[in-house]
């Protein structure tokens, strides 16, 4: 076997235990092999290494029961939150919010500030980026340094693999390629994604979707969002985009849509469309309807 091919398997292996321990909490290296479907011995390499680079740690089990039977301490294993310091950002239509988590995924701090103008030019969003990351770390004393890693969560059509946005009712400009322009300016990794697709991430990890293969997540707030888990994978489709259930067209020709384009579901069942349609009721002459 080539050396490539050994490290994409080490690789694999070592998401695969990482993925485990995260989804058990605390776990015994016998369960997660179980788990994995790897075998003791390669789990035993593999969490050494993670010990070893600090991103895993070894705790006394909760529960001592099994502890007799086996006749010697058991040991479980589980993440180790101040191994890093990430945070999270959401743009949505009007405020953006920051939160840094541990990497156990413990809430650290919270910022958020209102957009400074209802859509951002490329340099814009950037400096607005760079901006709330140093008031949310100074918030709880650190630096934008002190962080890991930044993820992003923004409405609209996101390649998420390249951080490209096609276009984002965020956004003055179209196809954007966001990742690069905020890296320059932010010596972070970046990681740039639709918003539902991380409220789907979150679900899976975190909660209702926690040990489900396949759902689906519908927000419904200013524009309409869908993010797809089939197989345990958000599902991105063909351009990298996933769903883009608020602009399946519904109605040709139909209302305007925040896109541009016209009929788009969107169009009809956010927020932005009721209290159009309702303006529109509002300022209609009255008409009897008794009949
Ligand atoms: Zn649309």
């Amino acid at each position: 076997m080539k050396a490539r091919q050994i490290e994409d398997q080490r690789e694999t292996g070592r998401r695969l235990v990482l993925a485990a321990i995260r989804s058990h909490e605390r776990v015994a290296r016998i369960d997660i092999a179980r788990a994995t479907s790897l075998s003791p011995a390669t789990v035993t390499t593999i969490t050494g290494e993670l010990l070893y680079y600090g991103l895993i740690e070894e705790v006394s089990p909760t529960s001592s029961k099994s502890d007799a039977k086996r006749g010697r301490p058991r040991v479980d294993l589980k993440i180790r939150g101040q191994a890093h310091l990430v945070a999270g950002l959401k743009l949505a239509d009007k405020n953006a919010t920051v939160a840094l988590m541990d990497f156990e995924g413990t809430l650290r701090g919270e910022y958020s500030q209102k957009f400074p103008q209802k859509t951002l030019n490329q340099k814009e969003i950037v400096d607005f980026a760079k901006v709330l990351l140093e008031r949310a770390t100074a918030k709880v004393g650190l630096k934008t340094e002190d962080l890991s890693g930044v993820g992003i969560g923004l409405a609209g059509i996101i390649d998420a693999r390249r951080g490209f946005v096609h276009w984002s009712p965020t956004l003055k400009e179209r196809n954007l390629p966001l990742r690069p322009l905020l890296e320059e300016k932010i010596p972070l990794p970046f990681f740039i994604d639709n918003d539902v697709n991380l409220v789907a991430l979150a679900e899976q990890w975190f909660g209702l979707g926690r040990n489900v293969n396949n759902f689906i997540v519908v927000t419904i707030e200013q524009g309409v969002g869908m993010g797809i888990v089939i197989d345990g994978n958000i599902y991105r489709g063909a351009r990298g985009c996933g769903a883009e259930f608020g602009h399946t067209k519904v109605h040709l020709e139909g209302a305007l849509c925040r896109c541009g384009q016209r009929g788009c579901l969107e169009a009809y069942v956010a927020d932005y469309a009721l209290l159009r349609e309702a303006n529109l009721s509002a300022s209609a002459p009255c008409t009897d309807n008794a009949d």
